[in-house]
């Protein structure tokens, strides 16, 4: 237990975690140079791609000190996007220290920030490093300076880096061993680990990783999970390296893969406790949570023949991603889909993504919600959950509104702080604190709906910073606010799938600029299609899309018959995502129009 050291990796996106995660690997010979190969740890197409860890994953590296002493160094990898900070927290409570990754080039983020408060929640040691110094922009003393204001350490703490050259691999590995405690946790008691992450695996099922806090795991031995109360066998258990070793016992301290038949994420939390059914340990290890999704969406099949399938594709997924859910649910104007809850916004998208990829499915997503509760004026008073905005019951029976709150913190320049603070005020937020972390770097902290940043607020941040903002937030509980449902009709017939529940005094402002966009986005077609938004029977906005004159291909001459195919193919391939809502014909982007306003 003494030569273990158990650390994670914390770090904004793209200040160079996974580069200097290899580099690591390299350097302790867990990996050899052949089979390098960039960004080992993330082991999944869309991951690399986008260039961020969604799965945090743990290898073990055995690594000789310079004082000649062997040791056991496991890395525990954490997700670095918000929708994934629970996963985060739970990866940080495997640890006693982190890397604090600061990019030389670009200084503290959001998320170095979020990710430090959690790692010192946690009591961890934390290790300053100064990464990317071999750019050129890198700009070492200012950096420096401000992450010595910010976690008070000593100048000389900081690790200068680089992931890229391999400057200072060996001074971190050295100050993991020297700074970093050795796990502590009593040897001779019930067996308590703490599973902080899974993997499904095709062939063998979930595969969960775990932390053992005291006591051990022997393989064969019956477990219990302390949070479900299920029950299994440990049919497999080893340690990771590129693979899996498997070990016939695994003791206080380390970290480890448990193998058992399961065959379901959702059955296996993390946060969950491992116990000896024979001999559990008092009580569950602190901190777990059953996380619930934040952000609903309906996604229903291009071609309604398709809805087997698509039931099929999400079981699937759901497999190896214990926060999808999904029930079916049907529409007027989309047929029959599912309602799923994701854990923010990027959880969505990597969802969507990985139907099409995977599974080859084609499939509508509709405007994202956040989950409201509504209560109703009826004795007794009943608490109605509302996942889709379109269930919401009848306005005469409602007494109130709340709806999910954040608290979100953005990091940005001085001179865009007033351009920030225009955007949080008019996405309803309430400033709460302005910190300068240096001249130049504000953090300012606000409350605000969580339904504010599932519209376009990241995309309005980015544009009013020019990209010099980072975004965190953390959900803070529910509070009540005066929301209406804002309907859209397309020809007279209300569109389902189009409904939103807005603020009261934005409504008008958003019932026009909706219209406006779905004027813009819906293809005239023969006939004239009145767009209107309305708040129960009351029409706020109106637009009209004119009728379609002449038949497109007609300017062709008919001359040109390879033109004339390539038109009609543009417009096969136009159709790919369409839908006939009552006689309207409806492209995909329509349904995310309420996303795409400014
Ligand atoms: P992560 O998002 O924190 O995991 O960051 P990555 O390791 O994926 O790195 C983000 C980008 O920075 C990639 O394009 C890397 O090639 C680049 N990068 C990472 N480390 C260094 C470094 O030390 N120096 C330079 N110049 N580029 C780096
Ligand atoms: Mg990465």
């Amino acid at each position: 237990m003494k030569n273990i050291r158990n650390f994670c990796i914390i770090a904004h996106i793209d200040h160079g975690k996974s580069t200097l995660a290899d580099r690591l690997l390299q350097t302790t010979g867990t990996i050899s140079d052949r089979e390098m190969q960039s960004q080992a740890l993330d082991d999944m197409d869309l991951e690399r791609e986008r260039g961020i860890t969604i799965k945090s994953h743990a290898v073990q590296m055995d690594y000789k000190h310079s004082n000649g002493e062997d040791y056991i160094l496991n890395l525990i990898d954490t997700p670095g996007h918000v929708d994934f900070s629970y996963e985060v927290s739970r990866s940080i409570a495997a640890c006693e220290g982190a890397l604090l990754i600061v990019d030389a080039s670009q200084g503290i983020e959001a998320q170095t920030i979020s990710n430090l408060y959690l790692a010192l929640e946690h009591d961890l040691e934390i290790i300053p490093i100064l990464n990317k110094m071999d750019l050129p922009g890198a700009e070492p003393e200012e950096v420096t300076d401000q992450i010595v204001e910010l976690i008070g350490c000593d100048p000389a703490d900081v690790i200068p880096a680089s992931g890229k050259t391999g400057l200072g691999v060996q001074d971190i590995l050295n100050a993991v061993i020297d700074r970093v405690p050795a796990p502590e946790g009593d040897p001779k008691a019930p067996l308590q680990a703490m599973i902080f992450d899974s993997v499904f695996n095709s062939f063998r099922g979930i595969i969960a990783y775990f932390r053992v806090m005291n006591g051990s795991i022997k393989k064969g031995e019956k477990i219990q999970f302390v949070n479900t109360g299920e029950t299994y066998y440990a049919d497999e258990i080893g340690i990771l390296k590129m693979d899996q070793h498997p070990r016939k016992e695994i003791k206080t301290g380390d970290v480890g893969y448990i193998i058992s038949g399961i065959k379901q994420a959702k059955e296996v939390k993390v946060g969950e406790t491992i116990t000896s059914f024979d001999n559990p340990c008092e009580e569950a290890v602190k901190g777990f949570e059953d996380v619930k999704p934040m952000v609903f969406a309906g996604i229903y099949p291009v071609d309604t023949d398709d809805f087997e399938e698509l039931r099929y594709s999400m079981e699937k997924l759901q497999l190896n991603d214990s926060s999808l859910v999904f029930e079916p649910e049907s529409s007027a104007a989309l047929g029959f889909g599912f309602r799923c809850g994701f854990l923010g916004m990027l959880h969505m998208e990597i969802i969507q993504e990985r139907l099409e990829r995977e599974f080859n499915m084609t499939v509508i997503t509709t405007v994202p919600n956040v989950s409201y509760f509504c209560y109703t004026i009826r004795e007794p008073e009943t608490k109605i959950i509302v996942n889709n905005p379109s269930e919401l019951p009848d306005p005469s029976i409602i007494d109130s509104i709340e709806e999910p709150y954040i608290k979100a913190q953005v990091i940005t320049k001085s001179e865009y702080v007033g351009q920030v603070m225009n955007l949080c005020v008019e996405k309803r937020g309430e400033l709460k604190n302005q910190v300068y972390l240096t001249q130049d770097r504000v953090e300012i902290t606000f409350n605000m709906p969580m339904a504010e940043i599932v519209f376009d607020f990241y995309d309005r941040l980015k544009s009013v910073s020019r990209g010099y903002a980072s975004f965190d937030y953390h959900p803070i509980g529910y509070q009540t606010s005066d929301l209406v449902k804002m309907d859209v009709l397309l020809n007279h017939e209300q569109v389902d799938a189009l409904s939103a529940l807005v603020h009261r005094s934005n409504a008008f402002d958003l019932g026009k600029k909706i219209c406006l966009k779905l004027k813009e986005l819906i293809p005239r077609q023969q006939f004239e299609i009145p767009v209107q938004a309305s708040i129960g029977a009351k029409i706020i906005a109106r637009e009209t899309i004119k009728a379609l004159r002449k038949d497109v291909t007609a300017k062709c001459y008919g001359g040109d018959i390879s033109r004339k195919r390539k038109l009609l193919e543009k417009q096969k391939e136009g159709k790919k995502r369409m839908r006939q809502v009552g006689r309207v014909e409806v492209p995909q982007e329509a349904f995310l129009a309420v996303l795409k306003l400014n």
